[in-house]
């Protein structure tokens, strides 16, 4: 008898941290996957390498998910490899810290343009493409309600990400696609050192009642329970993850 088709999943900033994580677990729950970046391309070669030694499917793409066409780009490459795209997972994200008082243009610009225009630009390419029956993820953060001093520009792209999904919902009536955001307290990836001191990089784990530092796989599990069958009846939601910090 033979296995049931692939469905194929795309993971935008996948090379690494979470990203990296959620794409190794889809290409575990028999998704074919393609692994974006924007600059780790070494890192996207090697994680597509292990997937395929493990016996998945994997290509890679470049694309900044800031620009509309690289975006386009991306679409049309895993419409080549596999046919077409059931999953988006929406987790390409940049986080630079400052009180308002201090930040920069620049800071405000760099936020903006990758985690609100690269959400929307990859939401308006899989509202065009996604197949019937598709799943479409976003990551947001606790800090949308944290409200941590110095999350700003950062939570405030992150609401926006929220306010998307929650729309996009509604707009696919019809489709049986459903549209829902993951919102990560801290988790150790990469991400954290930037504009952090190691003090309160120290101090955040201990702020949650589970006793324990997040992890990429912690978040990739809820990912893979939205993509899945068992997650079909939950659309248009923001699933806060964060051990129960708040
Ligand atoms: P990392 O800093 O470890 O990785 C960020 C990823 O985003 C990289 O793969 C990077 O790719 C990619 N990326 C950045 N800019 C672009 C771009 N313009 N186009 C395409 N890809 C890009 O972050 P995390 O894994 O920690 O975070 C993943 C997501 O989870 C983000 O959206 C983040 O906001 C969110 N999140 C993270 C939390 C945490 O504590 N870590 C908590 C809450 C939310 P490349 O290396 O190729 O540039």
């Amino acid at each position: 008898m033979s296995s049931p088709q692939r469905k194929v999943a795309i993971i935008t900033g996948s090379a690494r941290g979470i990203g990296a994580a959620i794409a190794e677990r889809l290409s575990r729950d028999r998704f074919s996957v393609v692994i974006n970046y924007a600059a780790s391309a070494t890192e996207a070669d090697v994680l597509a390498d292990k997937i395929e030694m493990a016996g998945g499917r994997a290509i890679v793409a470049q694309a900044d998910v800031s620009q509309p066409s690289d975006v386009e780009r991306m679409f049309e490459m895993a419409d080549v490899a596999f046919g077409g795209v059931d999953v988006l997972v929406n987790n390409a994200g940049i986080m630079q810290l400052s009180p308002i008082a201090e930040a920069t243009d620049a800071q405000f610009d760099a936020q903006i343009a990758v985690n609100l225009k690269g959400a929307f630009n990859t939401l308006r390419e899989a509202a065009r493409r996604i197949r019937q029956g598709g799943r479409i993820i976003s990551l947001s953060s606790s800090q949308v309600d944290l409200l941590h001093p110095s999350y700003a520009i950062y939570a405030a792209t992150k609401a926006g990400v929220e306010t998307m999904t929650r729309v996009l919902a509604k707009e696919l009536r019809g489709r049986k696609i459903t549209v829902n955001a993951i919102a990560p307290g801290p988790i150790a990836t990469a991400l954290f050192p930037e504009g952090n001191s190691r003090e309160a990089i120290d101090h955040r784990p201990s702020l949650a009642p589970l006793d324990r530092p997040g992890q990429p796989v912690d978040i990739a599990a809820i990912v893979a329970f939205l993509a899945g069958q068992d997650g079909a009846w939950i659309n248009g939601e923001v699933i806060r993850a964060n051990g129960g910090i708040i």
